[in-house]
């Protein structure tokens, strides 16, 4: 698929990934900092960095300066990416955060399966 799927040759020491279930488009809610009990969708994940973009949170304010025509100055707001450890899933069905323990199927994927209700979503 990606880029990011595949594995660099020759790319040395990486930081330790804290092992992660999560994946774009899943909704979370955050359990530290200052967007505390706030839910979203992440719009992308940066594994390198143990990081998420959410949609709508940790928003920070860029200021820009408009350098042509084209380009109009001022502040943009833009989604500044949340540490990994702060996030927790949500369960699409029963709508709470979930610890998610993963479950590998009869067919050998592995799914995520929800602790409160139950629900299994593959991935
Ligand atoms: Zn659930």
């Amino acid at each position: 698929m990606s880029a990011l799927t595949k594995n660099r040759a020759g790319s040395g020491v990486r930081p330790a990934r804290i092992p992660t279930r999560l994946k774009k488009g899943d909704t979370v809610l955050v359990i530290a900092g200052k967007e505390r009990g706030k839910t979203g969708k992440i719009l992308r994940m940066i594994a390198e960095k143990n990081r998420a973009t959410v949609e709508r949170l940790n928003m920070v304010k860029r200021h820009r300066k408009g350098s042509n025509a084209q380009s109009v100055g001022g502040i943009v707001e833009k989604e500044s990416p949340l540490h990994l450890s702060n996030l927790m899933l949500v369960c699409d069905r029963c709508n709470k955060p979930t610890r998610g323990g993963s479950k590998v199927l009869e067919n050998g994927n592995v799914a995520r399966r929800c602790h409160r209700c139950g629900e299994v979503s593959e991935r």
